[in-house]
């Protein structure tokens, strides 16, 4: 019997753990080599796009998690005042893109990915490095710290400081602060109940979305220098800058707990890497290109590469060709909107609501062409293989 063929995945994030259960199905042999103690995800949730919903479909997941998921694209845009810039309602979503818009906590998506897996596949406490790239005529070489592995195939799904990423283009001059920090919760708020919502303030902005469970994930961005943290806790600086904004905002911060906000400055790959595969090693997800999460795609983009990877995985350059120009235009896009929704001056924010709101009304779905040639990307294999279209692959 042909013995299979060995492919060792660095990180067991989101796009590592993809990656493995798609090369798991294909046949390889996969362990994945997580640094940290256990498959711990950050605690907060998670958006999914009808791209990466497609990319799921692929390895078996994709009904499982819209099952599971919380929000369907109810919502809209709003000012601190409360007033609706505009709304978005989740069958206009799913018409366009054929799908919903879904939400769930990330612990959820990393349980459904880990169980997809032999127990014995994950090693977690193995912070790992690439000692060798390999070649057509050599195997890679993987240092952990149990020792060497070869492997036919390395994933580099390390994350955003990515090592592999250092060692493999070392003349890359890395990530960039994106101008902003977040704080992200998710927590219970008895008796709420309201519509999902991001709210664009001057430099600043909320998100609140309801979970399936009855808890509620909220989110907040704020131009900040880097590095700068709460003189007190992170509740107290959420409410200095939240507090006065509309309902339900001042019932989430109340319900919220100074130590289960998370916050993290954001950083992002400003110029994209020559390629993403070096060798036998390919990036995957944040390692290869780290966007702001403005578009919510960082994720979703880290589900499509795990996929097309494993449908690649004999030609790697065919990856880096599949993936680099679309990841380098939604990381650009996501870096634009970025610069819209963090407006700080009094007139330009103005005129951005007053535009917003006009374009709004004459053309309600207008908003869901941010996500045109994105979320109605295909994956390249079955059942999707034969229904390829030119604006969803570019
Ligand atoms: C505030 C915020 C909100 C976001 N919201 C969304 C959203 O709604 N939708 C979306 O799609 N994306 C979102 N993102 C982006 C998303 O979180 C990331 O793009 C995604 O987690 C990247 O997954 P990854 O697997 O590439 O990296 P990670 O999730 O960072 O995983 C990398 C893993 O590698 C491990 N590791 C690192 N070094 C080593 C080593 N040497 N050896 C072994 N293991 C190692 C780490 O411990 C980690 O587990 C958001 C990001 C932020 C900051």
């Amino acid at each position: 019997m042909a013995q299979s063929r060995r492919a060792v995945v660095i990180g067991g994030g989101i796009g590592g753990l993809t990656a493995a259960v798609a090369l798991h199905r294909g046949g390889w042999d996969v362990t994945v080599l997580e640094r940290a103690p256990s498959l711990e995800p950050v605690g907060a949730a998670i958006s999914l796009a009808p791209n990466s919903l497609r990319a799921l479909d692929v390895i078996g997941l994709g009904e499982e998690i819209r099952d599971l998921a919380a929000w369907q694209g109810d919502g809209g845009l709003r000012t601190p005042s409360g007033r609706w810039l505009s709304r978005t309602d989740a069958d206009a979503v799913a018409e366009r893109f054929g799908g919903p818009l879904v939400l769930l906590h990330r612990a959820t998506l990393m349980t459904s990915l880990a169980a997809r897996l032999p127990a014995e596949a994950v090693r977690t406490g193995a912070a790992a490095t690439v000692s060798d790239p390999g070649d057509t005529d050599r195997p890679a070489r993987v240092s952990t710290p149990d020792g060497d592995l070869e492997a036919d195939l390395v994933v580099a799904a390390d994350g955003i400081q990515s090592a592999v990423r250092r060692a493999l283009f070392p003349d890359h001059p890395g990530t960039v602060y994106s101008g902003f920090t977040t704080w992200r919760v998710v927590i219970p708020v008895p008796g709420a109940r309201f519509a999902s919502h991001e709210t664009w303030g001057r430099g600043r902005i909320w998100g609140s979305h309801p979970l399936k469970d009855g808890r509620v994930y909220a989110y907040a961005a704020a131009r900040t220098p880097a590095g700068e943290r709460a003189p007190d806790d992170e509740k107290a600086e959420l409410l200095r800058r939240y507090g006065d904004w509309h309902d339900p905002i001042p019932a989430i911060l109340a319900a919220g707990r100074p130590e289960d906000i998370l916050r993290h400055d954001v950083h992002h790959i400003a110029e994209p890497l020559p390629a993403y595969h070096r060798g036998r090693v390919a990036l995957v997800g944040d390692a290869a290109h780290a966007m702001p999460p403005t578009l919510g795609q960082g994720g979703n983009q880290a589900i499509e590469d795990a996929v097309v990877l494993a449908h690649h995985a004999d030609d790697l350059a065919a990856y880096t060709a599949a993936r680099l120009p679309r990841t380098t235009d939604i990381a650009r896009q996501a870096v634009r909107i970025g610069h819209l929704n963090m407006m700080t001056g009094r007139a330009g924010v103005a005129v951005r609501n007053t535009l917003l709101a006009t374009l709004s009304k004459a053309a309600p779905l207008l908003f869901l062409r941010s996500f045109e040639g994105i979320a109605d990307w295909r994956p390249p294999q079955q059942p999707y293989a034969s229904r390829q279209t030119p604006a969803g692959n570019r």
